[in-house]
């Protein structure tokens, strides 16, 4: 580090979500505060390392989807902490020319970001750290605009990423997706997964008081306000599914998980 280099504080003292979904996915970039706060979790709620798992794995299936449909370019906000296989890698694996940037907010995914930019040599990926809260500020971002052609399609992914946007009485989710969808040319998609208490809302009511208590707000959304993000878009079948119903793999992986074990919608659309 140069003394010109800010230093950035982790806050290792308190529960982070990228940190306590690192645990959940058998990682090792969490710290005690985030192991005590996933304990809790479990407390509540032992499937939530199925849920994360399930969640992470419509990440693989939807991206090998998007780069098999011939798109090139891929804008992952939310990215998390690296876990292999990454985004890039999956999209590289079958588009070796496939372009990524990720973005995250969180100072300990930046810390890590080298393990995403690994790449082919053909590709290319790039880290944004930003906040999703403040579309503008990622697409005017020069690492974005270096990497990433903002007039063909972008493959855009917000992987359990907008529960962590609360409303306020403001509408605020819903508007910071419309911002980023309105920015990209026809073509473009959008992958997205979302924590839902529709299935088991006093499990997960408790979920969002331990998280509260880290310090971390949680929105969760019905299965219409989910949709109402993929507004104007055209839903790629088979539509809004819990996570790991979302095109699986072989037919059994759509039902060895019950709805409330899940408790991600997930879902791709198209620009028309
Ligand atoms: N998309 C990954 C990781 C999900 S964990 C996956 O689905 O596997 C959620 C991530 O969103 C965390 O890394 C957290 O730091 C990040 N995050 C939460 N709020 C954010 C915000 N306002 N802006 C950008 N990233 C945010």
């Amino acid at each position: 580090m140069t003394e010109h280099e800010p230093v950035v504080d982790l806050q290792l003292d308190r529960a982070h979500s990228a940190r306590i979904y690192d645990y959940m996915l058998g990682g090792k970039t969490n710290f005690l505060a985030d192991r005590m706060a996933a304990g809790s979790v479990l407390g509540v709620f032992p499937a939530a390392l199925v849920a994360a798992r399930i969640n992470r794995e419509f990440m693989h299936r939807a991206t090998r989807h998007l780069a098999g449909a011939g798109l090139r370019q891929f804008l992952d906000i939310g990215t998390g902490i690296p876990t292999p296989p990454n985004l890039h890698e999956i999209a590289q694996r079958t588009a070796p020319d496939a372009r990524i940037v990720y973005t995250d907010n969180d100072p300990i995914v930046l810390a890590h970001a080298a393990a995403l930019l690994r790449g082919t040599p053909q590709g290319r990926t790039a880290y944004v750290p930003a906040d999703v809260t403040e579309p503008a500020g990622i697409l005017s971002a020069p690492q974005l605009l270096d990497t990433l052609d903002l007039t063909r399609p972008v493959a855009l992914s917000l992987n359990a990423l907008m529960h962590f946007v609360t409303d306020d009485g403001r509408d605020r989710a819903h508007t910071v997706v419309e911002t980023l969808k309105a920015a990209l040319p026809s073509g473009s998609t959008l992958a997205m997964t979302h924590a839902t208490a529709d299935y088991s809302p006093d499990t997960m009511n408790r979920i969002l008081g331990i998280y509260r208590e880290a310090g971390t707000a949680l929105q969760f959304r019905t299965r219409a306000e989910f949709l109402r993000f993929f507004d104007g878009w055209e839903l790629l079948d088979p539509g809004v599914t819990l996570s790991h119903q979302w095109r699986p793999d072989c037919p059994e992986d759509a039902t060895h998980v019950t709805d409330a074990e899940a408790a991600c919608y997930a879902a791709v659309a198209r620009k028309p």
